[in-house]
């Protein structure tokens, strides 16, 4: 989810509803948006009802069921299935897979332009997204929000004191992701972190990010613990492992979204066994009860990011140069060869 604290109340409420099958188009298409709306407001299964009326997208060895709302959308509906399937490949570039075999994915139309509001949830599982009715070609392009709800189905639920990794994991790979396919330029990924990653850093009173659950410890907060952590596992491997290889070993063991665990170290004892590293797991015992000092400025300077200048700039004579460029590169194995060759740690 993007805003924790403007849910809408019952969002958790579990109905099924039963479209009827009838042969009157008109009648169908009202059945079809009362229940499309219906289960929009209530977090309901879609599955009935996308039986009957959606489009089918198979990517990644997986198949979306798409239901967009009977609705007056300025853009062809094909433009929104393109949209829908080019974020599907985005996270199937980043996950080798999509980490679900199957979603269902619904768009509902609300006023005005662009993407407002998106929401994961694991009945289906199920990825609604909210419209606007005058969005444009360009407004797709530049959308964050369908690819960040789909990230959240490569991760499994755990305990609300965890829920900053969920949050955290959707931001930064998010940015990533789109780096690694070309949609977004390493001086835009960065200059996102350089913004946003102050609001991550601890608070007079803060007591880790298990027991600190305020809005920008739980987004940036998050998304500072991925990066350090994307960050340690290059180092510990010589630039051979990441913190996408990680993630990849969390959904190859088969958790997803659909799936609940008690304990995030047992989460992270996976995604290090695919690394061969214990990198998350030493993060992790470090920031979670503890509200640890990061010197961002200094991670800045190590990584080659002017931040002094009106547009970030990269120092390519900085320690970690080649471990920021290979991050935001699309092949990380031919990157981590050419960066770090002759390069150690
Ligand atoms: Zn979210």
């Amino acid at each position: 989810m993007l805003w924790p604290n403007r849910e809408l109340r019952g969002y958790r409420r579990v109905i099924i509803i039963v479209a009827p099958t009838v042969t009157d188009p008109a009648r169908s298409t009202r059945l079809l948006t009362t229940t499309f709306l219906l289960g929009v407001l209530t977090g309901a299964a879609y599955p009935v009802c996308a039986q009957q009326n959606s489009t089918i997208i198979d990517v990644g060895g997986s198949r979306l069921h798409v239901i967009i709302e009977n609705s007056k959308f300025r853009l062809p509906e094909r433009d929104i299935v393109d949209w829908i399937r080019r974020s599907a490949d985005t996270v199937v570039n980043y996950y080798a897979r999509f980490p679900t075999k199957q979603a269902y994915i619904g768009v509902r139309a609300a006023a005005g332009a662009g993407i407002k509001h998106g929401r994961a949830l694991r009945h289906g599982p199920t990825v609604n997204i909210t419209m606007g009715v005058e969005s444009t070609s360009n407004d797709l392009e530049v959308d964050w929000i369908l690819i960040h709800e789909l990230i959240h189905l490569a991760f499994p639920r755990v305990p609300d004191r965890h829920h900053w990794i969920e949050e955290g994991l959707a931001v930064y790979v998010e940015s990533i992701a789109r780096a690694n396919t070309g949609t977004l330029t390493p001086e835009q990924v960065w200059r996102g972190f350089v913004q946003g990653m102050p609001h991550g850093l601890p608070r007079a009173g803060d007591r880790g990010l298990d027991f600190t659950p305020t809005w920008g410890r739980t987004y940036w907060g998050g998304a500072l613990f991925c990066l350090l952590a994307d960050i340690d596992i290059r180092k510990a491997s010589g630039g051979k492992m990441t913190l996408r290889d990680a993630l990849r070993g969390i959904v190859n063991a088969g958790f997803d979204m659909t799936d609940q665990v008690d304990s995030l170290s047992t989460v992270f004892t996976i995604a290090d066994a695919a690394t061969g590293t214990l990198a998350l797991t030493v993060l992790y015992d470090r920031m979670k009860d503890s509200p640890e000092a990061i010197d961002l400025s200094s991670l800045w300077d190590q990584l080659g990011i002017d931040t002094q200048q009106q547009e970030i700039q990269f120092n390519e004579r900085a320690p970690l140069a080649a471990l920021r460029a290979a991050i935001t590169a699309g092949d990380h194995t031919r990157a981590a060869e050419r960066h770090y060759k002759d390069f150690t740690y």
